[in-house]
């Protein structure tokens, strides 16, 4: 099947931010056909994570502008480039901001889905093979995003970076996959490995500590602490499995001494999805000497420093971290959408709003106002 717009400019709509932080502003972009290894995507839903809000606002990141954010999404392949022989037009597809080439030492590597060639990139606004966009309007370039950029309603993005998914998954749903839900659920599941009946600590209870939440509510664990700041969010959180709630706020005591005590001297598991720089290290240092593992998820700051005594990591608690999940884009996402598909995980739960993409700057208040976990954001027909 070749659709008639292939290897043609797409005049479509894409929410462009000019600047940090300024409401996005709905415009009418030039989308160029993709070049050897690309594919072009129509873009159905969209959905608005937090990394896309820290990249918007800019102010602990490298400013990028005028840009096009986004990066969880689902969409139908439109046209594909030279090269391209595992997608074809028609296909069902989830753009994912970090990629996997399959060539590369990371790739071939059971262990990493760090890929060498399509690790996430946030400075980058261009594609790989030449250095430029495929986004413009009247000539002048708008910057891509993590190699995603889904605020449009066609987009560009490297083969490496779409995995194809099964085409009876409902894209409204399964979305929401391309980034926050997998990172979480994968946090726990690949690397935190909780074992039935083991106690694991949440620290931060958004769309992704609540994956990982429900990662430990599948491995079988049996007591599942969240901790957040917000105590709106322990409500919400009860649904995702949590059995116990811990506020730091309510102590004058560091959390990780609060959960020590909890549970007799540390949780077996600890998975962080806030970004906070003192949670990262109050995750650490909650778990359990002698066997206890701590694994980072939330992005930092730029300048962020991680400090504990060594004596933590001497006493046998170890630290990991991990990008998306440790999932492969390409080669595991599909099964994570079959977990969906056969009702193993819930998706439904996680998705408390939805605007057309006309309104798409409610997302970002829904989530500066902590409202939402995810908000789908529906392309035009
Ligand atoms: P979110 O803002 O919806 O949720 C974060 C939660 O953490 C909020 O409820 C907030 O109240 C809580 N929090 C903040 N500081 C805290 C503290 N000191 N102690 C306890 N709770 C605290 O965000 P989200 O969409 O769930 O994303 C979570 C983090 O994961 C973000 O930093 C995001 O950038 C990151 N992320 C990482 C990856 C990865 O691959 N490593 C992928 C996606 C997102
Ligand atoms: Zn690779």
């Amino acid at each position: 099947m070749v659709s008639n717009t292939a290897g043609k400019i797409i005049r479509c709509k894409a929410a462009v931010a000019w600047e940090a932080g300024k409401p996005l502003v709905i415009e009418e972009v030039e989308v160029a056909p993709p070049q050897a290894d690309e594919v072009r995507i129509k873009i159905l839903f969209t959905s608005l994570c937090h990394t896309d809000v820290y990249f918007w606002e800019a102010k602990g990141q490298t400013p990028v502008f005028p840009r096009i954010l986004g990066h969880e999404a689902g969409g139908i392949v439109e046209s594909v480039g030279e090269g391209v022989t595992d997608l074809k037009p028609g296909d069902h597809v989830l753009p994912v901001f970090t990629g996997e080439c399959k060539e590369c030492q990371h790739c071939k590597s059971e262990e990493s889905n760090m890929c060498d060639l399509l690790r996430i990139n946030t400075d980058r606004g261009v594609m790989i093979s030449d250095g430029k966009s495929r986004f413009s309007i009247n000539g002048k370039p708008i910057y891509h995003f993590v190699g995603t950029s889904t605020f449009s309603e066609y987009t560009v993005v490297h083969v490496g970076c779409v995995a194809k998914i099964n085409p009876a998954a409902p894209l409204d749903k399964v979305c929401v996959l391309s980034c926050g839900i997998s990172t979480g659920l994968g946090a726990t599941l690949n690397v935190a490995k909780p074992t039935k009946g083991s106690s694991v600590a949440i620290f931060g209870l958004g769309a992704v500590g609540l994956a990982a939440a429900e990662g430990a509510r599948l491995a079988g664990a049996s007591r599942i602490i969240g901790v957040d700041l917000n105590s709106k969010r322990f409500t919400e959180a009860k649904k995702f499995g949590v059995t116990e709630f811990v506020n730091p706020k309510d102590y004058d005591k560091p959390v990780q001494e609060v959960i020590a005590e909890m549970t007799n001297g540390g949780v077996d598991r600890s998975v962080e999805c806030t970004g906070s720089l003192s949670a990262m290290i109050s995750a650490f240092e909650c778990v359990h000497d002698g066997w206890g593992v701590a694994v980072l998820v939330g992005v930092p700051n730029k300048d962020d420093a991680f400090k504990t005594h060594p004596i933590n990591l001497l006493n046998e608690r170890t630290l990991k971290g991990t990008f998306f999940g440790n999932y492969k884009p390409r080669s595991d996402l599909p099964s994570v959408v079959e977990m969906y598909m056969n009702k193993e995980l819930e998706l439904e739960k996680f998705i408390t709003h939805e605007v057309p993409f006309s309104e798409i700057n409610k997302a970002f208040e829904y989530m500066l106002k902590g409202e939402s976990l995810r908000c789908i954001i529906r392309m035009p027909a």
